[in-house]
């Protein structure tokens, strides 16, 4: 065992574990009742993998009467094939006006009408509450460059290249976390009155995504590790179109053609696919049908030459395939694909498959975005408490999590205020090194890469579209090797500590496994089909399975059960059978 320095200690009032919108917006509004707070990301603030910077298009917030929270709530549940828990939603989503004025007020370029919110109707909404950027541009560009600059003026302690690796608890109370500053390799505790998982969500367990590799669902495993519920692990949101070549253009994402593209699939046969599945609409059907379609076009063996099908825009007039090029022009990739390519989307197919974009599953929490362990509350996509449902609707991952950390972070400062700082368990942070440090000490071994690609090859095989109780059952056995012969195993062959990327990257592969687990027990035990989980063993939607899957562990046992849901003050369980039949 390498000798373990004693970890740099900081103490704070409230600690932010993760730096996407979710955990901003909790900084700021912990700061500004007055809490000593300390905010941490993977990379740079602002410019790490966070999926908020990468955001494409607009949120939804109820601004405009008669538009109203309840009514927001209402079409959310709807989406969310009633699955959702109405009442931390409704939590929530008061906070959307708020939002959308406080951007305002920070300088943010929304669209405006006459000095006002304007905002759009989007597909499944009552009521225009879409959001988005003024010059039609990338709203997650927007929100970085306001966001970051509000938690700096507030004088949150912000520690970035930094690194979570475990909570630390006193008992049944959270009492802040462990984690390595990654820019002196050294081991660090942080102790806080209250800790905030906001770590985004677990796109990067999938094989192709549209999200950074770096978002593997670190903050599931840490709150699960300690003590804290995990939930709706099966539900995992693909987006239909997004590129799979040339390689430096993989998963880029094209958004779908319910949302502003029109175009045309063909298989490699050269068949308009869509036809046969949607004889009336044939490619404008939502995101869910577009994915189940190409999946299935590839999995019958008629894909393109790299696991896809095309798509072509030719179809679209010459000027509004301009506008597309205008309005999602990164980093000149159009010109790019052209010019090293030769394909120009003026004329020539790209080849699509659905790549994981959204990731339901997450801690358990209340209406203050609390979980089960004192001290400790989840915001984002790292937090479920049922707020998505089966499904999530299309622009609300950001209001979500923006929301979220207005609830969290205001209720965390006020309990704290008057609170002593809880004791740390140096044995318990001296273990917790100890085993975190098992991969530089290790001299041979399995490469952190291999156990990665392994687990995303997994849930991309077993838990995408088309699950059954075969694929999953075949998908937990793999796992079971990973988890009992190759994770033990697990080293980094670059022993220095400092920014060593081997290491987090062991350190990541063992939380993806946790986070792979729980996604296939609970895909298995949901034996019906609803929303984004499609049982093709079990078709329907059954009545009887309007039930949460709940998963806690203890020593490294997992316990899992389904809980019925109790509560519908927005939407009654009456209105729910008419529709489900
Ligand atoms: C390409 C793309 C486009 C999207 N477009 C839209 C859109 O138009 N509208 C919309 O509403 N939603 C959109 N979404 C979804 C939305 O962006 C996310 O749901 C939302 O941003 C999640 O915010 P978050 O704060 O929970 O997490 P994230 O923004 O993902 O931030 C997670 C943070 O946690 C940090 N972190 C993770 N693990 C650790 C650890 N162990 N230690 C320290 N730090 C850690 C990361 O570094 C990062 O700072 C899109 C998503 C993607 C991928």
């Amino acid at each position: 065992m390498t000798e373990i320095q004693q970890p740099q200690q900081i103490k704070t009032d409230v600690l932010i574990i993760g730096a996407g919108v979710g955990g901003a917006m909790a900084a700021i509004h912990a700061r500004d009742l007055g809490a000593d707070v300390v905010i941490t990301t993977k990379g740079a603030f602002g410019k790490d993998g966070a999926a908020s910077w990468m955001a494409g298009s607009f949120f939804n917030a109820a601004i405009n009467s008669p538009d109203s929270p309840e009514a927001h709530v209402r079409d959310v549940v709807v989406a969310g094939k009633y699955l959702n828990n109405q009442k931390l939603l409704h939590s929530i989503l008061s906070h959307g006006a708020e939002v959308v004025h406080e951007l305002l007020e920070w300088g943010s370029r929304l669209r405006l009408n006459d000095g006002k919110p304007s905002v759009g109707v989007r597909l499944g909404n009552s009521f225009n509450r879409g959001a988005s950027h003024v010059r039609g541009g990338f709203l997650g560009t927007e929100l970085r460059r306001v966001l970051p600059a509000q938690v700096r003026k507030r004088g949150a302690k912000i520690l970035e290249d930094f690194y979570v690796t475990d909570l630390l608890t006193n008992g049944t109370r959270v009492v802040g976390a462990l984690g390595i500053d990654l820019r002196s390799g050294e081991f660090t505790v942080i102790n806080a009155k209250a800790t905030m998982i906001s770590t985004g969500g677990y796109l990067g367990c999938y094989e192709h995504r549209t999200g950074n590799s770096s978002l593997v669902g670190d903050g599931h495993a840490l709150g699960l590790r300690a003590g804290a519920e995990v939930m709706d692990m099966e539900f995992v949101q693909f987006m239909p179109l997004a590129m799979v070549w040339p390689p430096v253009f993989k998963g880029f994402v094209l958004y779908s053609m319910a949302d502003n593209i029109r175009g045309h699939m063909y298989n490699s046969k050269g068949e308009r696919f869509m036809e046969r599945y949607y004889p009336d609409q044939k490619e404008f059907v939502l995101r869910e049908a577009q994915s189940r379609a190409i999946f299935r076009e590839v999995k019958e063996g008629r894909g393109s030459p790299h696991g896809g099908v095309w798509l072509t825009i030719n179809v679209m007039p010459r000027n509004l395939i301009d506008l597309f090029i205008k309005r999602t022009e990164r980093g000149r990739i159009w010109d790019k694909l052209r010019e090293e390519y030769g394909i120009d989307v003026h004329y020539d197919g790209m080849e699509v498959y659905p790549a994981c974009h959204y990731t339901c599953g997450g801690l358990w929490i209340d209406e203050k975005c609390r979980t089960q362990l004192e001290g400790l509350y989840a915001v984002g996509e790292s937090a479920s408490g049922g707020k998505d449902g089966a499904d999530r609707m299309s622009g609300h991952g950001l209001i979500y999590a923006m929301t979220m950390g207005i609830v969290a972070g205001r209720d965390a400062a006020a309990s704290v205020a008057n609170e002593a700082l809880p004791e740390v368990d140096p044995k318990q942070v001296k273990r917790l090194a100890e085993i975190a440090s098992e991969p530089l000490v290790m001299n041979g071994g399995v490469k952190p890469y291999e156990i990665k690609a392994e687990i995303r090859n997994i849930l991309s095989t077993s838990a995408f579209y088309g699950r059954t109780e075969d694929g999953l059952k075949a998908g937990l056995s793999r796992l079971d090797v990973v988890r009992k012969d190759a994770l033990p195993e697990v080293y980094s062959s670059a022993k220095g500590r400092i920014l060593n990327g081997e290491w987090v990257g062991a350190l990541e592969a063992r939380n993806m496994a946790d986070v792979a687990r729980m996604v296939l027990e609970s895909a298995l035990l949901r034996r019906e089909s609803r929303g984004l989980h499609e049982r093709d063993d079990y078709p329907q939607t059954d009545p009887a399975w309007l039930k949460h899957i709940i998963m806690s562990q203890t020593d490294g046992d997992l316990k899992i059960r389904a809980e019925p849901l109790e509560e519908f003050p927005y939407l009654q369980p009456s209105e729910m059978d008419a529709v489900l039949g």
